[in-house]
């Protein structure tokens, strides 16, 4: 039985006995909503019809409250004879309670679209969990073909009551839907733009992303020096030498964050923003510029701790991080001073970044109305063991001071479309972040190269709403929906984490001498840690992999999914060697040529949902040396 992942109150626990939805093929149960059911309570219904008819092709009828037949129940949203008062639950809270002849799932929802990850959908969260126990659906990738429902022709539902709620208040992980490029013929067609969107759309929220709350931030101060600079140069940063403000004109700047008129000026502007029937339980960002605290003046200076010998240790040499101040302490007074200042219950958010990342040492006490995201500008995976445990160090420090933690890394924008594989690594540092007080996560971003980087994307997805299963626990959910090839696929992905970790140093030092950043331009330097040759053996162990499967079609149509991935990888890597901005001599011809086969392979598959193209192109467009052609839209050319 999987460990329950929901945060759970059991309320009772009665002898009620199970409830027969289809009994050998044959409808029992009969969906009920509410006369007047939300899009929420809707959609929650239609989900579970769906995934009900995919499992043993009955279709369930729906009806509203008060025309329901005799017979099993389905109750989906807050229907009277649930006896559930949604609105008194936790946000985004459910009762699921299967009684002798009922189901009831009913949640805390508001109105909005089921869709939009601001909107409140306990009731959707409910259908969900209850399809994932007692239906064992696993939703591996977006569409179809990724999403696992095993065949049957009955359908039990298991005695149940309990109230389930999510167990952080916000997840996230950014879609990675907005990517654009000046060579546009290399992703998407608009068409299969708009589908990739749609089906990703629904993974996530069958992965239960969302929020509780309304919370917003980033960068708080860009235009602070443009409007104030002039009248309040002493809430920015000071130089050596004695100017206050950017280095050069138009430049990023900190900010004198000791100044506790800067604090002041933080709450009041936030105060004068807010809408005046606000509650208490505001947020206030006081998130720090992209750029490292760099203030040099001696009541700065006063606040910083003692350096960490180890605080560089993990950045290489040409890290923005290298070779600055250890200034932790001043940015976490910072915060402190802010909430000091703010409304009782209101909560200032602020990142651990750059040279604020390390864990404070002076021994500030912070509070549960600090949240502070761990943004890491290094710790890239696969990390040595060294490397890893100094980053969950970190974690662990910031959240000794007493301050609420989110995750708010941008590891995932790594490793392009090739088959990198980091699940475990990932997972156990998830799993350190939930043991020490992980309230929320908002990962940059979903690259969506679902036929290549499975295995971490599941896990990533999936660790959301069973964060204390083991990351062997959810691979096995994975490698199962490849029912024959289940051994093939886990050995295939083994392979590919081996050679990840083992490629670690390799990585670093081809992006170091090729200028290569992990988020940006991946494709200068793909087809040094991805030659030709490190293909063979899984192009191998998927074709043993197919064979398993000729007697099983989903099976096989999985199997083919990670082999497209693979043979539009290894496509990838070889126009990088080509194309490559570090080196390449290749003339216009031979760059369109070189194109050709990539652009026609990726019209002919792609609706397949393999890879996020538009990603790519985003990608490429930084990396490769490319040519006038592409710079049409794909729906032109070729
Ligand atoms: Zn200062």
């Amino acid at each position: 039985m999987p460990r329950l992942i929901f945060a759970f109150l059991l309320l009772s626990s009665f002898s009620w006995a199970d409830v027969a939805l289809v009994r050998d093929g044959r409808a029992q149960a009969v969906v009920v909503t509410p006369e007047k059911p939300t899009r929420v309570v809707s959609y929650a219904a239609q989900e579970l019809m769906r995934h009900v008819e995919k499992a043993c092709g009955v279709k369930l009828d729906v009806v509203t409250e008060g025309m329901a037949k005799s017979g099993p129940r389905i109750f989906i949203g807050p229907c009277h004879e649930s006896g559930v008062e949604a609105e008194k639950l936790a946000p985004e809270a459910c009762v699921l309670r299967v009684t002798d002849a009922a189901i009831f799932i009913a949640g805390n929802d508001d109105g909005g679209d089921p869709l939009d990850t601001d909107t409140r959908a306990g009731t959707l969260w409910g259908v969900y969990e209850w399809l994932e126990r007692d239906l064992g659906v696993r939703w591996l990738w977006p569409g179809e073909l990724g999403t696992f429902v095993a065949k049957r022709t009955t359908i039990i539902a298991k005695t149940a009551d309990e109230t389930i709620a999510p167990h952080f208040f916000r997840r996230h992980i950014r879609p990675g839907l907005g990517f654009e490029s000046e060579h546009p013929a290399l992703g998407f067609t608009k068409e299969a733009a708009k589908q990739f969107s749609d089906e990703q759309t629904v993974f996530l929220r069958r992965h239960r992303m969302g929020r509780s709350q309304s919370i917003s931030y980033g960068h708080a101060f860009t235009d602070w020096w443009e409007e104030d600079g002039k009248t309040h140069p002493e809430w920015f940063q000071l130089l050596d030498g004695g100017k206050r403000g950017p280095k050069k004109k138009g430049g990023r700047f900190s900010l004198c964050v000791s100044n506790p008129d800067l604090a002041r000026e933080v709450v009041a502007r936030w105060s004068a923003k807010r809408p005046p029937d606000a509650t208490t339980s505001g947020f206030i960002n006081a998130v720090e510029n992209d750029i490292p605290g760099l203030c040099t003046c001696e009541n700065c200076l006063a606040l910083d701790g003692p350096a960490p010998a180890d605080h560089l240790t993990f950045y290489p040499p040409d890290s923005k991080v290298a070779g600055t101040r250890f200034v932790s302490d001043r940015y976490a007074h910072f915060w402190l001073d802010v909430q000091k200042q703010a409304p009782a219950g209101c909560t200032v958010i602020g990142y651990a970044y750059f040279n604020y990342f390390s864990a404070p040492t002076s021994g500030i006490r912070l509070n549960k109305n600090i949240l502070v995201g761990f943004c890491p500008s290094a710790g890239w995976f696969p990390r040595s063991d060294a490397e890893h445990a100094w980053m969950k160090q970190q974690w662990t420090g910031w959240h000794e001071t007493d301050a609420r933690l989110f995750m708010r890394t941008n590891h995932l924008l790594d490793g392009y479309c090739m088959p990198f594989i980091f699940a475990r690594q990932f997972a156990d540092e998830f799993h350190h972040a939930v043991k020490h007080g992980m309230v929320a996560t908002d990962y940059d971003s979903l690259t969506g190269h679902w036929a290549t980087q499975g295995p971490n994307l599941y896990v990533a997805a999936r660790l959301h709403t069973r964060p204390e299963a083991s990351a062997d626990e959810l691979l096995a959910e994975y490698y199962a929906a490849f029912g024959p090839a289940s051994t093939q696929v886990k050995n295939y992905f083994d392979q590919w984490e081996d050679y990840t970790t083992d490629s670690r140093e390799k990585i670093a030092q081809t992006m170091q001498t090729t200028q290569t950043s992990r988020w940006r331009n991946w494709a200068k330097a793909a087809h040094v840690i991805y030659p030709p040759e490190c293909f063979q053996q899984p192009e191998t162990m998927l074709e043993a992999a197919a064979k398993a499967v000729a007697d099983d079609a989903e099976a096989a149509a999985r199997v083919k999914f990670l082999r497209l991935g693979l043979q539009h990888a290894k496509l990838c890597a070889r126009v990088s060697a080509k194309l490559t901005l570090a080196g390449s001599t290749a003339t216009k011809d031979e760059i369109k040529q070189v194109l050709e086969e990539l652009l026609a392979f990726r019209r002919a598959y792609e609706r397949s949902g393999i890879s996020n193209f538009n990603h790519l192109a985003w990608v490429e467009d930084l990396s490769w040396k490319l040519s006038e052609e592409t710079r049409q839209t794909p729906d032109l050319y070729p």
